[in-house]
């Protein structure tokens, strides 16, 4: 597979998140208001067990991210590396929980069409003009940029070029800083995703990482799964880095980070509001409950902290 057809793969799996993330908060496993100007149709139905992981990801990040906004009371900055059409940014502004700045980072050609998105479709650009202090506003094709809410293309393989596209538009490296990477770092050799989470350690010196993606992909059901994305020609340069959850943990010790824990989905599915569980779980019949564990195991959380502030930043857990 060449280098250009493998990253256009890896661009399309920005979809494949987005219109699952749809179908299953148009099944009440969430609410999410803005993802219908993302993507059009709700599209053909999901099994009830890919809809369970999706509402375990979509906690289970939320869960680490909300308790990192409180903990800081906000004052902070978000960087959503590989953020595809995530609609975190608006759930934040809703639920008043924004954080000074909301930085995401993605290919141009992503960026290109998210902001196409937000540019003609006003329940998106409101809020955003709602943040926005003075008339200006930076809105071209391939960046944005406002008081509150920032997209830069960039390539995540390409650090210095990151770095300095993100001070450009004003990142504070002293604020405490959340970086999140939800399915994306998988995608990268383990040095490219290592040189990422180490120049996080390097630019922030109070921050939290936190990181979704694969794991125990050495067993059978894992190599399954790596067929399946292979078969889709994506790039899974990665998945090296994702044997086991002292694999996640270590990417981040080894690179400058005070501490890191790691838990695989089922254990985070386990650990969600059981009421809510409960609710969701009457949403749709499940028959194999054992499909569900398998796929959950093989999906993981791990984060990281740094605490120079001495903020309590590694009590953050579930
Ligand atoms: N984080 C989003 C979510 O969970 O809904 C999107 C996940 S999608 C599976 C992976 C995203 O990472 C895509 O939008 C892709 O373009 C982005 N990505 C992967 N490698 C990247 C790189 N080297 N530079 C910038 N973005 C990248």
């Amino acid at each position: 597979i060449d280098s250009d057809t493998s990253d256009e793969a890896v661009r399309a799996t920005c979809d494949d998140a987005t219109i699952c993330k749809r179908f299953a908060s148009s099944k009440s496993y969430w609410k999410d208001p803005y993802i219908q100007y993302f993507v059009r149709s709700v599209g053909e139905r999901k099994a009830p067990e890919i809809n369970r992981g999706y509402y375990a990801r979509v906690q289970g990040v939320n869960h680490l991210l909300d308790a990192f906004l409180r903990k800081t009371h906000c004052d902070c900055q978000v960087i959503n590396l590989g953020a595809g059409l995530d609609t975190t940014f608006w759930r934040l502004k809703d639920e008043n929980l924004m954080p000074r700045k909301f930085f995401e980072v993605d290919f141009p050609t992503v960026v290109a069409r998210k902001i196409h998105n937000i540019k003609t479709k006003p329940p998106l650009s409101k809020p955003l003009i709602e943040t926005h202090s003075t008339d200006s506003l930076l809105l071209d094709a391939h960046s944005l940029d406002s008081d509150r809410y920032c997209i830069i293309g960039a390539d995540l393989r390409d650090i210095s070029n990151l770095d300095e596209k993100l001070k450009k538009f004003q990142l504070n490296p002293e604020l405490p800083t959340l970086l999140l990477s939800e399915c994306v770092l998988v995608y990268m050799t383990p040095s490219q995703s290592s040189n990422v989470v180490h120049w996080a350690a390097e630019t922030f010196p109070t921050a939290m990482f936190v990181n979704y993606e694969q794991v125990n992909m050495s067993d059978r059901f894992g190599q399954v799964m790596i067929e399946n994305l292979r078969r889709r020609q994506c790039n899974l340069a990665g998945v090296e880095a994702c044997q086991s959850l002292d694999t996640q943990r270590e990417r981040f010790l080894k690179t400058g980070w005070e501490q890191s824990d790691a838990l695989d989905m089922m254990t985070v599915y386990s650990m969600l509001p059981q009421d809510d569980v409960a609710r969701i779980e009457r949403l749709e019949f499940l028959d194999e409950r054992e499909l569900l564990q398998q796929l959950l195991q093989h999906y993981s959380i791990c984060w990281a902290t740094k605490d120079k502030l001495k903020l309590g930043l590694s009590q953050l857990a579930f």
